[in-house]
């Protein structure tokens, strides 16, 4: 079960990580001639920094794990890229230079199962697209590696219990890709509700999205939806996080399509409500067609909010006794370096797969919501 009180310490232990990321970096070697030295030294730095780290193969080499997870995994603390796995071989080889990856810690899709021989490859972190998440979870739980896997973490609620029965068979952790939980400004905004600060919550206004995408994120087969499990769920967090309840009872609207053509398969936008216990509504907004980043509490006494709330990095805090001024961090470092510390220290990750299992839960009834106007509550 995790509480408030474990999110908010895992936070706050990850915000000291970040004051001392960056010490096990590389250094670079200055003033030397001589070639083969100096790539000698640098393998034998390369070496340390892995040295008593977790190894991370990232599963799917595409926007998300080129240009956050690999760049973050250069300043983790408790982890490192130790392989990959990828169906394109050309990617394999730009990967291997960049990132120093041995041969044998290379894979593709049709050799994935084999990284079960692998000692290097401790967690196996899944970053395909939305419905192929269970197969390579449970196959990587098969093969005896602890699973990071991105969100949605699955289509059904069906596909999250076989994942969680899968990774507690084999006795490895299961962790979902939700790095806001490691984000400063996310944080005071539980802080705040949790203390209350401006006194008991009234309202929630919770909006996620942008304006274009492409690729299989239209493909309902392989995205399960539109905005909704892409970029609403950070909405459908937030207001859990923020509240620390559970929403009773959903109700939901499509939006219009500006283009019919392009999102004839899914949602280009949405509009719902999430009841939560003692009454606060949250009004939430996620779209395909418009840019938007907000994160807003109403409470007796006044406001907190983010705006951007939910981005990699640049969020903007204010409440009604003025702006918020925390520190800026690595998310994804954060998160990934956590749940390397929680398999060594066999603790809890305060991002399980249960928490992913009850967001899917939630998109599935607002989905109902939406298809048949009416208010539809969330099963136990
Ligand atoms: P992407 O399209 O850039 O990359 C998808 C990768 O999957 C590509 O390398 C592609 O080659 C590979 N792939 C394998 N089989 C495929 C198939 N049948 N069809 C299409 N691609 C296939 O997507 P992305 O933005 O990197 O997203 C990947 C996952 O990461 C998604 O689940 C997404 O929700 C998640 N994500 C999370 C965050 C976050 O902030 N946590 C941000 C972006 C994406």
């Amino acid at each position: 079960m995790v509480t408030r009180r474990s999110f908010i310490q895992t936070v706050s232990n990850g915000i000291v990580y970040t004051s001392v990321a960056g010490s096990g970096l590389l250094v670079a070697c200055q003033g030397k001639s001589d070639q083969s030295k100096e790539s000698e030294k640098q393998a034998d730095q390369r070496k340390e920094k892995k040295k008593g780290k977790l190894g991370i193969a990232l599963v799917g080499l595409g926007k998300y794990s080129e240009e956050q997870l690999a760049p973050a995994l250069e300043e983790t603390n408790h982890c490192y890229l130790a392989g990959i796995v990828t169906g394109t071989p050309d990617k394999a080889e730009k990967w291997k230079k960049k990132y120093d990856i041995p041969e044998k810690n290379i894979y593709n899709y049709e050799t994935f199962d084999t990284i079960k021989d692998n000692p290097d490859i401790d967690i196996v972190y899944v970053v395909l697209p939305n419905s192929m998440h269970a197969d390579y979870t449970v196959r990587a739980a098969k093969a005896g590696k602890h699973v990071i896997c991105e969100k949605p973490m699955a289509l059904t609620v069906a596909e999250c219990d076989q994942m969680i029965a899968a990774c507690k068979e084999a006795g490895k952790m299961l962790s979902i890709g939700y790095r806001l939980h490691f984000e400063p400004y996310n944080l005071e905004m539980v802080r705040l509700a949790e203390t209350k600060t401006f006194g008991n919550l009234k309202k929630i206004k919770a909006e996620n999205g942008m304006n274009g995408t492409e690729g299989w994120r239209v493909d309902k087969e392989l995205s399960g939806g539109g905005p909704l499990p892409d970029v609403g769920i950070y909405c459908i967090q937030a207001v859990r996080y923020t509240t620390g309840q559970e929403p009773l009872a959903v109700r939901a609207k499509e939006g219009p399509k500006k283009d019919k053509e392009f999102f004839k398969e899914v949602e280009a936008s949405l509009t719902w409500e999430m009841e939560m216990p003692g009454g606060v509504i949250a009004e939430c907004k996620s779209s395909y067609e418009e840019d938007m980043s907000l994160l807003r509490a109403e409470a007796d006494k006044g406001f907190f909010e983010l705006k951007p709330a939910y981005g990699y990095s640049g969020q903007k805090g204010e409440t009604s006794q003025g702006k918020m001024d925390l520190p800026k961090v690595n998310q994804q470092a954060l998160q990934m370096d956590d749940f390397a510390e929680a398999i060594t220290k066999k603790r809890p990750t305060p991002v399980p797969g249960e928490m992913g299992r009850q967001d899917v839960k939630i998109i599935n009834a607002i989905y109902e919501a939406m298809k048949t106007g009416k208010r539809v509550e969330i099963p136990a």
